[in-house]
């Protein structure tokens, strides 16, 4: 892996605020897969322009500003209400060189115009959002990202190296977004960031206001303020700090979901010491116990790296045992690879590859047992689904337990009359390693 660049994208938004809810949605799209916003024409990659058709005079406007990113820049999308008039060829007969024209409200259109000219970089250990999910984020639900940079320094890591120590957004500003989005139809908001339990810190968990209420920048606060918008609120990149405990009621509640993303990496003490984790492992197994303790329902999905230089078959018998002792719900692994940059690539004790091979699959068998074992349990239950996608066979959808692309789904098969978006409840009848199966409940 290179240090490469983020590519920059310059974004105008012109017309009323139902425009700008468009715009925002597209900017924290773009944010969370890693794009750069550039402030100005020539710094950028390419240009998006949110645009207004709906009086002459904004429709001038609107095309003038085209014209003007177009001799500044030369590659530009196009979106909102100019783009819908004449199905885009009021916008293609000024300028025929725009690279795309949607209409309003067309975030996925926009985003997929943006990856086919400006593809995003993407890698598993840096990227914040999984690969898949830069396809395709369909409106009913989007990420949040709170932070930038990270203050730890693990080995195998260059995210501080590329994007510098934590930087929190100021939470009112973070509010207003997720307000937002809410109100463009979104039902669940994904909460990224590289830290998320840091989420403050580099602000000293200033005071800020949302809607003229007080609230301290901190983690707490953002659980307990994104609690009270009415939608699914997913926690990503928790680190089992002492403080996380202060959330695990909110859960407990319904207030926001029952589920951490929690980045382990490793269970064994002397490797976690080599990776420089933020979290030790002792007394992790107690947290989470206590933690389930207070939430029955909590869900732990977590990522995992095998082959760390050094890496013996007892380190890695040691991460096999936590997984059974701390009843990991969803794992995700990856196999150590050097990346350019980082500290770890100087450490003694290179596993090979075909035994890095040979862990990974081991790893994922294991998992797979305990994944199936925990679904398993949900049988007979009921629960409330979001569903994501219909196609020919019933409906897809997810409980609070998956979080979308990177964990699993609850099908509704014969439910082709649902919608994405919409909320149901099922029951289940059918477990696999990864999926539930499940019937709608209509009392
Ligand atoms: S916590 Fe470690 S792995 Fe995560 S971004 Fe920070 S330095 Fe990288």
């Amino acid at each position: 892996m290179t240090s490469k660049q983020a590519p920059r994208v310059g974004f105008v938004s012109l017309g009323c605020p139902k425009a700008l809810v468009d715009s925002e949605r597209i900017l924290t799209q773009l944010r969370a897969e890693g794009y750069a916003i550039s402030p100005s024409y020539d710094d950028a990659d390419l240009v998006v322009v949110n645009t207004c058709g709906f009086i002459d005079a904004a429709v001038e406007e609107s095309l003038e500003t085209i014209g003007e990113a177009l001799a500044e820049n030369g590659k530009v999308i196009v979106t909102g209400c100019l783009g819908a008039r004449e199905d885009g060829a009021m916008v293609r007969n000024a300028h025929p060189n725009v690279l795309a024209v949607t209409g309003p409200h067309a975030y996925e259109e926009v985003m997929h115009a943006v990856h086919d000219h400006l593809p995003p970089l993407h890698d598993p250990f840096l990227d914040l959002v999984p690969p898949q999910g830069i396809r395709l984020t369909p409106r009913h639900y989007a990420y949040l990202k709170i932070s930038e940079g990270c203050n730890h320094r693990c080995t195998f890591c260059i995210i501080p190296q590329l994007r510098g120590d934590l930087v929190s957004r100021p939470i009112g500003e973070v509010m207003t977004e997720a307000e937002n989005l809410v109100k463009a139809g979104v039902k669940e908001l994904l909460v990224v960031s590289q830290d998320t339990s840091a989420y403050g810190l580099d602000l000293k968990y200033t005071t800020d206001f949302w809607g003229g209420r007080p609230l301290k920048t901190r983690f707490l606060d953002l659980a307990r303020a994104l609690g009270e918008l009415g939608v699914w609120v997913r926690m990503h990149y928790v680190y089992p700090y002492p403080h996380v405990d202060e959330v695990i009621p909110l859960m407990a509640e319904g207030k926001i979901l029952p589920y951490l993303d929690i980045p382990f990496q490793h269970a064994s003490p002397r490797i976690l010491k080599a990776m420089k984790r933020p979290a030790s492992s002792e007394n992790v197994l107690a947290r989470i116990k206590a933690w389930r303790d207070v939430c029955p329902d909590l869900v732990i999905r977590s990522t995992f790296i095998v082959g760390f230089p050094g890496e013996t078959e007892e380190d890695f018998q040691d991460l096999l045992d936590f997984l059974d002792e701390a009843q990991i719900d969803r794992a995700g692994c990856f196999k150590y690879s050097p990346v350019e940059g980082a500290p770890a690539n100087e450490l003694e004790g290179a596993v090979p590859e075909d035994v890095k091979e040979e862990r990974w699959h081991r790893f994922m068998a294991h998992q797979a047992r305990i994944s199936e074992a925990r679904l398993e349990a949900r049988v007979g239950k009921r629960m409330t689904v979001l569903v994501d996608e219909i196609d020919e066979e019933g409906a897809i959808a997810r409980s609070w337990a998956d979080a979308p692309e990177i964990d699993g789904n609850v099908f509704i098969d014969g439910a082709t009359h649902l919608e994405p978006g919409q909320f149901v409840e099922v029951e289940i009848t059918e477990y696999g390693e990864h999926d539930l199966w499940g019937v709608l409940v209509t009392d």
